[in-house]
């Protein structure tokens, strides 16, 4: 499974480079520049599963929080209480909530390990991609075993180039919209002119 860090890094990324239409535009966090904390959080709090079974010994982690069926209760939920404080729009929020909590799931799927029980109630069995993308965190090895330094150097790796990939296509996202600005100042300029010549 990917590490805490990678699914925080996950929101974050989210939160900051999805198209503007599915950010929610009112969201109050982006006005005080602290947008990566509800994306962050939404996107890694699936994890905070391993509390109940640190405290009752039973096997929760990847279990229901990693299911279909709680990504959508709790999506709906969740949105419709922060839209009512934030008074914000609920269908966009919910569109944001989903997309980030659905991020642990879909990363958590591409990963080493037994996989997610997807189908919780329905049916108790782990799923994941016949395709790995991310080496395993064993914590069964202990919360600091130097076997963890591989994946969190291949997560580091990655995020590096993803950030370089994002940055350079928000870019060249940038640099199309000045363009287009140009063209049609011109066009416009072009017409006044034309206007003004037939005019005299
Ligand atoms: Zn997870």
């Amino acid at each position: 499974m990917p590490s805490p860090l990678f699914h925080a890094t996950a929101g974050y990324f989210l939160g900051k480079y999805l198209p503007t239409h599915l950010i929610p535009k009112s969201y109050p966090f982006r006005r005080f520049d602290l947008n990566i904390l509800y994306p962050v959080f939404i996107a890694t709090c699936a994890d905070f599963d391993f509390i109940p079974q640190m405290l009752t010994g039973i096997e929760f982690h990847r279990g229901i929080s990693h299911s279909l069926i709680f990504t959508l209760g709790f999506s709906l939920i969740i949105s419709w209480v922060a839209s009512k404080i934030w008074k914000i729009s609920y269908q966009h929020l919910f569109r944001f909530t989903l997309i980030l909590y659905s991020s642990q799931l879909i990363l958590d799927f591409f990963a080493e390990g037994r996989g997610i029980k997807l189908f919780l109630p329905f049916l108790d069995q782990f799923f994941k991609s016949p395709i790995l993308l991310f080496p395993g965190v064993h914590y069964s090895l202990g919360w600091f075993h130097p076997s963890h330094l591989v994946s969190l150097a291949y997560e580091l790796l990655l995020t590096v180039v993803l950030y370089q990939l994002l940055t350079q296509w928000q870019a060249y996202k940038a640099q199309k919209a000045t363009l287009s600005t140009v063209k049609n100042n011109i066009h416009h300029h072009r017409k006044l002119k034309s206007k003004s010549t037939l005019k005299n």
